[in-house]
């Protein structure tokens, strides 16, 4: 078992560093585990209201610590992070990335131009739009996302779904489009398990887009997306056995950007 996204308290919304993360996966009989805190988002020029990624002089740091600490490991430690896409900042993303030898990067949509709408503290906006709009938004940035080339992962695919605000028309066109486009850029995407513990109470991405992604195989992996040590693995076994039920039997895993299918 593998559990491909964790934090550190480097980000400041998290706790723990990451000996303790990987004491938890350990404990836990985890495989391979790989850290994928917030990527600095100074660096790809844009401030949030609240500082919600890594501060950029302390990226060297969180590198040097995490390469420490696959030394010492008994088991698989990745250095990875989860970035922000940002449209229109896609050479600018591509530029500073290409300074690093990150194992993975996965690509999440955190923020719709300055709202930044996985935050509980924002969580108002959603009644002052339309959320059939809102979905079509989210998932065209989604899919530009997957075209920009710049990531391995796709983060939390429909965390556009957190707070439980779901669109009143059908929107089955917007998985199908998403997937086809997912497909074509070849990422993989992952089966993120803070879906359970948020309000929405599903996994991301929902049993929709899986099936989907089974059907057009797209490639998956698994991720806690910890920010406390103890939620290393969170859900994972859960999520193991309802990939099993959809028929998925492999994860992908990934060195120095390459991406190996693994059986889970
Ligand atoms: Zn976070
Ligand atoms: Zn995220």
């Amino acid at each position: 078992m593998i559990d491909y996204h964790l934090h550190t308290a480097r980000c400041g919304h998290a706790q723990g560093n990451p000996a303790e993360y990987l004491a938890v996966a350990v404990e836990k009989g985890l495989s391979e585990i790989g850290f994928a805190d917030h990527f600095p988002l100074e660096l790809l020029g844009f401030t949030p209201q609240e500082p919600v990624s890594m501060p950029a002089a302390e990226l060297d740091d969180y590198i040097h610590e995490i390469k420490q600490l696959q030394k010492q490991a008994d088991i698989a430690v990745k250095l990875a992070v989860e970035v922000d896409y940002l449209p229109g900042k896609e050479s600018l993303t591509k530029q500073v990335l290409s300074a690093y030898d990150f194992d993975y990067i996965i690509g999440s949509v955190h923020f719709l131009a300055d709202w930044d709408f996985t935050h509980p503290a924002h969580q108002k906006r959603y009644d002052q739009v339309d959320i059939d709009e809102l979905y079509v938004q989210y998932f065209t940035l989604i899919q530009q996302l997957a075209t920009s080339g710049l990531f391995d992962i796709v983060g939390h695919l429909d965390v556009i779904k957190k707070f439980s605000y779901f669109p009143r028309r059908d929107w089955s066109f917007l998985v199908d489009e998403t997937c086809r486009v997912l497909k074509k850029a070849d990422i993989c995407v992952e089966v993120n398990t803070s879906g359970w513990r948020a309000p929405v109470k599903e996994v991301y991405p929902g049993v929709f887009f899986l099936s989907k992604c089974k059907e057009m195989k797209i490639p998956l992996t698994l991720g806690s997306d910890a920010h406390r040590p103890q939620e290393v693995a969170s859900g994972l076994q859960w999520a193991k056995l309802f990939l099993h039920k959809l028929g998925i039997n492999e994860v992908a895993t990934f060195s120095a950007r390459r991406r190996t299918m693994r059986p889970l």
